[in-house]
Protein backbone atom coordinates (compact mmCIF):
# COMPACT_ATOMS: atom_id res chain seq x y z
CA UNK A 1 0.00 0.00 0.00
CA UNK A 2 3.32 2.20 -0.18
CA UNK A 3 2.25 3.76 -3.70
CA UNK A 4 -1.02 5.91 -1.75
CA UNK A 5 1.22 7.09 0.47
CA UNK A 6 0.13 11.00 0.28
CA UNK A 7 3.06 13.15 0.50
CA UNK A 8 2.58 16.70 2.09
CA UNK A 9 1.78 18.68 -1.24
CA UNK A 10 -0.91 16.46 -2.26
CA UNK A 11 -2.31 17.12 1.20
CA UNK A 12 -2.90 21.21 0.40
CA UNK A 13 -6.14 22.24 -0.73
CA UNK A 14 -5.39 21.74 -4.38
CA UNK A 15 -2.97 18.31 -3.85
CA UNK A 16 -5.18 16.77 -6.37
CA UNK A 17 -4.87 19.17 -9.11
CA UNK A 18 -1.25 19.11 -8.80
CA UNK A 19 -1.44 14.92 -9.36
CA UNK A 20 -2.66 16.65 -13.24
CA UNK A 21 0.46 16.66 -15.70
CA UNK A 22 0.04 19.89 -17.05
CA UNK A 23 -2.18 21.74 -14.61
CA UNK A 24 -0.61 24.98 -13.10
CA UNK A 25 -2.17 25.94 -10.13
CA UNK A 26 -0.26 29.63 -10.07
CA UNK A 27 -1.63 30.14 -13.41
CA UNK A 28 -5.29 29.60 -11.81
CA UNK A 29 -4.24 31.62 -9.09
CA UNK A 30 -3.11 35.05 -11.19
CA UNK A 31 -6.08 34.50 -13.40
CA UNK A 32 -9.06 36.92 -13.77
CA UNK A 33 -11.90 35.97 -15.04
CA UNK A 34 -15.36 38.21 -15.32
CA UNK A 35 -18.57 36.42 -14.87
CA UNK A 36 -22.11 38.35 -16.47
CA UNK A 37 -24.58 36.97 -14.93
CA UNK A 38 -25.55 35.72 -11.44
CA UNK A 39 -28.36 33.35 -12.59
CA UNK A 40 -28.81 29.73 -12.76
CA UNK A 41 -25.95 29.18 -15.07
CA UNK A 42 -23.76 32.10 -13.16
CA UNK A 43 -23.68 29.93 -9.99
CA UNK A 44 -22.68 27.08 -11.49
CA UNK A 45 -19.75 29.05 -12.97
CA UNK A 46 -18.79 30.52 -10.00
CA UNK A 47 -19.10 27.37 -7.83
CA UNK A 48 -16.67 25.36 -10.33
CA UNK A 49 -14.12 28.35 -10.29
CA UNK A 50 -13.65 29.19 -6.86
CA UNK A 51 -13.38 24.98 -6.49
CA UNK A 52 -10.94 25.35 -9.08
CA UNK A 53 -8.87 28.15 -7.39
CA UNK A 54 -9.11 30.54 -9.91
CA UNK A 55 -7.93 34.09 -7.82
CA UNK A 56 -9.51 36.65 -9.12
CA UNK A 57 -13.10 36.79 -9.98
CA UNK A 58 -15.41 39.59 -11.21
CA UNK A 59 -18.80 39.22 -11.17
CA UNK A 60 -21.81 41.49 -12.78
CA UNK A 61 -25.43 41.24 -12.26
CA UNK A 62 -28.68 43.61 -11.26
CA UNK A 63 -30.89 41.22 -10.54
CA UNK A 64 -32.03 40.09 -6.39
CA UNK A 65 -32.75 36.55 -5.23
CA UNK A 66 -36.54 35.43 -5.86
CA UNK A 67 -37.88 32.32 -4.38
CA UNK A 68 -37.84 30.70 -8.31
CA UNK A 69 -34.09 30.55 -7.94
CA UNK A 70 -33.94 28.56 -5.83
CA UNK A 71 -33.91 25.10 -7.76
CA UNK A 72 -31.22 25.83 -9.99
CA UNK A 73 -28.91 28.39 -7.94
CA UNK A 74 -26.43 26.13 -5.61
CA UNK A 75 -25.07 29.61 -3.89
CA UNK A 76 -28.57 30.34 -3.01
CA UNK A 77 -30.86 30.18 0.46
CA UNK A 78 -34.67 30.68 1.44
CA UNK A 79 -33.08 33.36 3.90
CA UNK A 80 -31.08 35.42 0.81
CA UNK A 81 -34.54 36.47 -0.87
CA UNK A 82 -34.37 40.23 -1.74
CA UNK A 83 -30.80 40.49 -1.52
CA UNK A 84 -28.66 41.68 -4.45
CA UNK A 85 -27.96 38.14 -6.33
CA UNK A 86 -23.98 39.17 -6.83
CA UNK A 87 -23.34 40.01 -3.37
CA UNK A 88 -24.61 37.04 -2.02
CA UNK A 89 -23.26 35.27 -4.71
CA UNK A 90 -19.61 36.95 -3.52
CA UNK A 91 -20.27 35.52 0.48
CA UNK A 92 -21.17 32.07 -0.68
CA UNK A 93 -18.04 31.87 -3.12
CA UNK A 94 -15.48 32.76 -0.12
CA UNK A 95 -17.14 30.30 1.90
CA UNK A 96 -16.36 27.96 -0.53
CA UNK A 97 -12.77 28.82 -1.18
CA UNK A 98 -11.25 32.14 1.22
CA UNK A 99 -8.10 31.61 -0.80
CA UNK A 100 -9.14 34.12 -3.48
CA UNK A 101 -10.48 37.36 -4.18
CA UNK A 102 -14.33 38.54 -5.77
CA UNK A 103 -15.46 41.70 -6.78
CA UNK A 104 -19.33 41.79 -6.98
CA UNK A 105 -20.82 44.61 -9.30
CA UNK A 106 -24.75 45.08 -8.62
CA UNK A 107 -25.55 46.91 -12.08
CA UNK A 108 -26.08 46.58 -15.60
CA UNK A 109 -23.49 45.05 -18.23
CA UNK A 110 -24.24 47.77 -20.43
CA UNK A 111 -23.72 50.66 -18.11
CA UNK A 112 -21.99 50.02 -14.82
CA UNK A 113 -18.15 48.37 -16.45
CA UNK A 114 -15.70 50.46 -17.79
CA UNK A 115 -13.86 48.84 -21.40
CA UNK A 116 -10.77 49.43 -19.25
CA UNK A 117 -11.92 47.43 -16.76
CA UNK A 118 -12.97 44.66 -18.66
CA UNK A 119 -9.70 44.58 -20.56
CA UNK A 120 -7.78 43.97 -17.01
CA UNK A 121 -9.64 40.31 -17.15
CA UNK A 122 -8.21 37.58 -19.41
CA UNK A 123 -11.77 35.77 -20.23
CA UNK A 124 -15.50 36.78 -19.91
CA UNK A 125 -17.76 33.80 -18.67
CA UNK A 126 -20.91 34.99 -20.18
CA UNK A 127 -24.36 33.29 -18.35
CA UNK A 128 -26.94 35.71 -19.37
CA UNK A 129 -30.36 34.16 -21.19
CA UNK A 130 -31.11 37.26 -23.73
CA UNK A 131 -29.84 37.79 -27.07
CA UNK A 132 -29.73 41.48 -26.13
CA UNK A 133 -27.46 40.54 -23.02
CA UNK A 134 -25.22 38.43 -25.44
CA UNK A 135 -25.16 41.37 -27.67
CA UNK A 136 -23.57 43.38 -24.88
CA UNK A 137 -21.00 41.03 -23.58
CA UNK A 138 -20.00 40.64 -27.33
CA UNK A 139 -19.07 44.22 -27.42
CA UNK A 140 -17.75 44.65 -24.07
CA UNK A 141 -15.49 41.79 -25.37
CA UNK A 142 -14.80 42.87 -28.92
CA UNK A 143 -13.92 46.73 -27.56
CA UNK A 144 -11.77 45.41 -24.39
CA UNK A 145 -9.92 42.57 -27.31
CA UNK A 146 -10.77 39.30 -24.49
CA UNK A 147 -12.79 36.29 -25.32
CA UNK A 148 -15.74 35.49 -24.01
CA UNK A 149 -16.71 31.70 -23.51
CA UNK A 150 -21.21 32.31 -24.51
CA UNK A 151 -23.46 29.45 -22.39
CA UNK A 152 -27.54 29.39 -23.21
CA UNK A 153 -29.83 26.64 -21.67
CA UNK A 154 -33.40 25.18 -21.93
CA UNK A 155 -35.15 22.25 -20.39
CA UNK A 156 -33.10 19.51 -21.54
CA UNK A 157 -30.75 21.32 -24.26
CA UNK A 158 -27.97 23.43 -24.22
CA UNK A 159 -24.98 25.31 -26.15
CA UNK A 160 -21.68 26.34 -25.36
CA UNK A 161 -19.91 28.62 -27.61
CA UNK A 162 -16.75 30.20 -27.80
CA UNK A 163 -15.47 33.87 -29.43
CA UNK A 164 -11.99 35.38 -29.68
CA UNK A 165 -11.14 38.92 -31.21
CA UNK A 166 -7.99 38.11 -31.66
CA UNK A 167 -8.87 35.65 -34.66
CA UNK A 168 -10.66 36.39 -37.20
CA UNK A 169 -13.71 33.44 -36.54
CA UNK A 170 -17.22 34.22 -36.06
CA UNK A 171 -18.33 36.60 -33.16
CA UNK A 172 -21.70 36.14 -31.19
CA UNK A 173 -23.14 39.18 -33.44
CA UNK A 174 -22.13 37.60 -36.41
CA UNK A 175 -24.89 34.69 -35.32
CA UNK A 176 -27.57 36.51 -34.70
CA UNK A 177 -30.53 35.92 -37.20
CA UNK A 178 -33.24 38.08 -38.22
CA UNK A 179 -35.66 36.34 -36.05
CA UNK A 180 -33.01 37.46 -32.98
CA UNK A 181 -32.79 40.40 -33.78
CA UNK A 182 -36.69 41.02 -34.15
CA UNK A 183 -37.48 39.54 -30.34
CA UNK A 184 -34.42 41.38 -28.81
CA UNK A 185 -35.97 44.56 -30.87
CA UNK A 186 -39.54 43.82 -28.82
CA UNK A 187 -37.96 45.05 -25.26
CA UNK A 188 -36.67 48.29 -26.73
CA UNK A 189 -38.83 50.86 -28.72
CA UNK A 190 -38.12 51.96 -32.29
CA UNK A 191 -36.67 54.70 -30.86
CA UNK A 192 -33.93 52.47 -29.09
CA UNK A 193 -35.37 53.14 -25.29
CA UNK A 194 -36.30 50.62 -22.98
CA UNK A 195 -39.48 49.30 -22.48
CA UNK A 196 -40.84 47.88 -19.03
CA UNK A 197 -41.30 44.17 -20.08
CA UNK A 198 -40.52 41.76 -17.59
CA UNK A 199 -37.81 39.07 -19.04
CA UNK A 200 -40.35 35.83 -19.83
CA UNK A 201 -39.67 33.11 -17.40
CA UNK A 202 -37.99 30.15 -19.34
CA UNK A 203 -38.43 26.20 -18.44
CA UNK A 204 -35.41 24.61 -17.32
CA UNK A 205 -33.76 22.33 -14.68
CA UNK A 206 -30.57 22.85 -12.73
CA UNK A 207 -29.07 19.22 -14.24
CA UNK A 208 -29.04 21.46 -17.72
CA UNK A 209 -27.25 24.45 -16.23
CA UNK A 210 -24.44 22.11 -14.14
CA UNK A 211 -23.67 20.45 -17.14
CA UNK A 212 -23.84 23.63 -19.17
CA UNK A 213 -21.88 25.72 -16.56
CA UNK A 214 -19.12 23.19 -16.30
CA UNK A 215 -17.99 23.12 -20.12
CA UNK A 216 -17.83 26.94 -19.99
CA UNK A 217 -15.71 27.12 -16.65
CA UNK A 218 -13.79 23.56 -18.74
CA UNK A 219 -13.37 26.00 -21.76
CA UNK A 220 -11.92 28.65 -19.59
CA UNK A 221 -9.43 26.53 -17.54
CA UNK A 222 -8.20 24.92 -21.22
CA UNK A 223 -7.83 28.38 -22.24
CA UNK A 224 -6.08 29.85 -19.52
CA UNK A 225 -3.56 27.03 -19.48
CA UNK A 226 -3.10 28.00 -23.13
CA UNK A 227 -4.34 24.70 -24.41
CA UNK A 228 -6.35 23.42 -27.04
CA UNK A 229 -10.11 23.92 -25.49
CA UNK A 230 -13.38 22.07 -26.29
CA UNK A 231 -14.34 24.45 -28.91
CA UNK A 232 -12.41 26.55 -30.89
CA UNK A 233 -12.90 30.13 -31.70
CA UNK A 234 -16.52 30.56 -33.45
CA UNK A 235 -17.47 27.09 -32.58
CA UNK A 236 -20.97 26.32 -30.91
CA UNK A 237 -21.68 22.85 -29.05
CA UNK A 238 -25.13 22.07 -28.78
CA UNK A 239 -26.38 19.28 -26.19
CA UNK A 240 -29.24 17.63 -25.38
CA UNK A 241 -29.78 15.23 -22.45
CA UNK A 242 -33.12 13.94 -23.74
CA UNK A 243 -32.17 11.42 -25.91
CA UNK A 244 -27.91 11.98 -25.36
CA UNK A 245 -26.71 14.22 -27.98
CA UNK A 246 -23.70 16.77 -28.90
CA UNK A 247 -22.61 18.09 -32.12
CA UNK A 248 -20.59 21.05 -33.16
CA UNK A 249 -21.00 23.89 -35.60
CA UNK A 250 -18.86 26.33 -36.83
CA UNK A 251 -20.55 29.43 -36.81
CA UNK A 252 -20.29 31.23 -40.32
CA UNK A 253 -18.27 35.04 -40.35
CA UNK A 254 -20.53 37.99 -41.77
CA UNK A 255 -18.08 39.79 -43.54
CA UNK A 256 -20.96 43.28 -42.51
CA UNK A 257 -20.52 42.65 -38.60
CA UNK A 258 -18.75 45.63 -37.72
CA UNK A 259 -17.96 44.02 -33.70
CA UNK A 260 -14.77 42.74 -34.97
CA UNK A 261 -12.72 46.56 -35.86
CA UNK A 262 -13.68 47.66 -32.17
CA UNK A 263 -10.87 46.65 -30.44
CA UNK A 264 -9.14 49.64 -28.94
CA UNK A 265 -6.10 50.53 -26.99
CA UNK A 266 -5.83 53.21 -24.37
CA UNK A 267 -3.63 55.66 -25.40
CA UNK A 268 -4.70 58.73 -23.75
CA UNK A 269 -5.87 58.93 -19.79
CA UNK A 270 -8.35 61.42 -18.47
CA UNK A 271 -8.72 61.75 -14.51
CA UNK A 272 -11.77 64.20 -14.73
CA UNK A 273 -14.61 65.24 -12.12
CA UNK A 274 -18.27 65.13 -14.00
CA UNK A 275 -18.64 68.65 -14.03
CA UNK A 276 -16.16 69.08 -16.98
CA UNK A 277 -17.92 69.70 -20.16
CA UNK A 278 -17.54 67.27 -23.36
CA UNK A 279 -17.01 70.66 -25.11
CA UNK A 280 -13.67 71.39 -22.40
CA UNK A 281 -12.27 68.20 -23.63
CA UNK A 282 -12.34 68.72 -27.15
CA UNK A 283 -11.08 71.55 -27.04
CA UNK A 284 -8.12 70.02 -24.85
CA UNK A 285 -7.96 67.59 -27.20
CA UNK A 286 -7.81 70.25 -30.28
CA UNK A 287 -5.42 71.94 -28.50
CA UNK A 288 -2.93 68.85 -27.51
CA UNK A 289 -2.38 68.39 -31.45
CA UNK A 290 -5.37 66.32 -31.81
CA UNK A 291 -7.53 68.35 -34.15
CA UNK A 292 -10.80 68.14 -34.95
CA UNK A 293 -11.44 65.27 -32.29
CA UNK A 294 -14.80 63.06 -33.20
CA UNK A 295 -16.22 61.28 -29.71
CA UNK A 296 -17.55 58.17 -30.29
CA UNK A 297 -20.44 57.35 -27.21
CA UNK A 298 -20.66 53.54 -26.66
CA UNK A 299 -24.47 54.39 -25.48
CA UNK A 300 -26.03 57.34 -27.27
CA UNK A 301 -27.32 60.29 -25.67
CA UNK A 302 -30.76 62.75 -25.79
CA UNK A 303 -29.85 65.91 -25.46
CA UNK A 304 -33.18 67.94 -26.15
CA UNK A 305 -37.19 66.35 -25.54
CA UNK A 306 -39.11 69.12 -28.47
CA UNK A 307 -43.31 68.89 -27.99
CA UNK A 308 -44.42 68.45 -30.98
CA UNK A 309 -47.66 70.37 -30.09
CA UNK A 310 -47.43 73.52 -32.05
CA UNK A 311 -49.64 75.59 -29.61
CA UNK A 312 -46.91 74.07 -27.03
CA UNK A 313 -43.64 73.99 -28.26
CA UNK A 314 -42.01 72.79 -24.89
CA UNK A 315 -38.60 72.31 -24.83
CA UNK A 316 -36.66 70.17 -22.07
CA UNK A 317 -33.16 70.19 -22.08
CA UNK A 318 -32.43 65.89 -20.70
CA UNK A 319 -28.62 65.17 -21.57
CA UNK A 320 -29.42 61.53 -20.37
CA UNK A 321 -28.45 57.95 -22.29
CA UNK A 322 -31.47 56.91 -24.43
CA UNK A 323 -31.36 53.46 -22.96
CA UNK A 324 -31.61 55.03 -19.50
CA UNK A 325 -35.05 57.35 -20.82
CA UNK A 326 -38.21 55.88 -20.30
CA UNK A 327 -40.60 55.41 -23.02
CA UNK A 328 -43.23 56.61 -20.59
CA UNK A 329 -41.65 59.84 -20.80
CA UNK A 330 -42.09 60.53 -24.37
CA UNK A 331 -45.57 62.23 -23.74
CA UNK A 332 -45.19 65.76 -22.97
CA UNK A 333 -45.64 67.14 -19.18
CA UNK A 334 -47.45 70.29 -19.96
CA UNK A 335 -50.21 69.08 -22.34
CA UNK A 336 -49.65 65.10 -22.91
CA UNK A 337 -48.53 65.62 -26.75
CA UNK A 338 -46.18 62.92 -28.62
CA UNK A 339 -42.30 64.49 -27.98
CA UNK A 340 -39.72 64.09 -30.78
CA UNK A 341 -36.19 64.47 -29.95
CA UNK A 342 -32.76 63.37 -31.37
CA UNK A 343 -29.96 60.75 -30.09
CA UNK A 344 -26.15 61.88 -30.18
CA UNK A 345 -24.02 59.23 -31.08
CA UNK A 346 -20.81 61.41 -31.33
CA UNK A 347 -19.80 64.80 -30.23
CA UNK A 348 -17.55 66.86 -31.91
CA UNK A 349 -16.31 70.94 -31.24
CA UNK A 350 -18.89 72.16 -33.93
CA UNK A 351 -21.77 69.32 -33.41
CA UNK A 352 -24.75 69.31 -31.01
CA UNK A 353 -24.50 68.12 -27.40
CA UNK A 354 -20.99 69.74 -26.83
CA UNK A 355 -22.69 71.27 -23.69
CA UNK A 356 -23.30 68.03 -21.87
CA UNK A 357 -21.22 67.14 -19.28
CA UNK A 358 -19.01 63.98 -18.69
CA UNK A 359 -21.60 63.28 -15.50
CA UNK A 360 -24.47 63.07 -17.50
CA UNK A 361 -22.75 60.67 -20.12
CA UNK A 362 -22.99 58.28 -16.79
CA UNK A 363 -19.68 56.86 -17.86
CA UNK A 364 -18.80 53.71 -16.06
CA UNK A 365 -15.17 54.34 -14.38
CA UNK A 366 -12.41 53.46 -16.29
CA UNK A 367 -14.32 53.72 -19.87
CA UNK A 368 -12.56 53.95 -22.93
CA UNK A 369 -14.31 55.72 -25.79
CA UNK A 370 -13.07 55.74 -29.38
CA UNK A 371 -12.35 59.26 -30.85
CA UNK A 372 -11.19 60.00 -34.38
CA UNK A 373 -9.23 63.43 -34.70
CA UNK A 374 -7.35 64.66 -37.94
CA UNK A 375 -4.06 63.10 -37.20
CA UNK A 376 -5.87 59.50 -36.61
CA UNK A 377 -8.05 57.38 -34.06
CA UNK A 378 -7.07 57.21 -30.49
CA UNK A 379 -8.58 55.86 -27.79
CA UNK A 380 -9.11 58.02 -24.47
CA UNK A 381 -9.81 56.49 -21.01
CA UNK A 382 -11.68 58.33 -18.17
CA UNK A 383 -11.05 58.13 -14.54
CA UNK A 384 -12.88 59.82 -12.49
CA UNK A 385 -11.39 61.57 -9.68
ZN1 LIG B 1 -19.10 39.27 -35.97
ZN1 LIG C 1 -46.43 70.05 -24.98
Amino acid sequence: MDSFVITADQESRYGRHHLIDWWDQNRLKTSKVLVAGAGALGNEVLKNLALLGVGNITVIDFDTVSITNLTRSVLFRESDIGLPKVEVARQRVLEINPEIAIQAIHGDLEFDIGIGDVCEHDVIIGCLDSVNARWAINQLAYRAGIPWINGGIGVAEGEVSFFDPSTEAACYECSISNQMWERRNQRYSCQGMKRNIPEAAMPTTATIASIVGAMQVQQALLYLHGRAGLLNPGEKVFLGLNPWLAFKVQIQRQEACIDHDMTIEPKISFNYDGNLSIQEILKHLDDSGFSEPILWLRNEVIEMMQCLNPDCGYQEQVNTPLRQYPESKLVCPKCSHERDFEVIRNLSLLGSGANITLGELCLPNNEILHCETAKGSIAIQFCQT
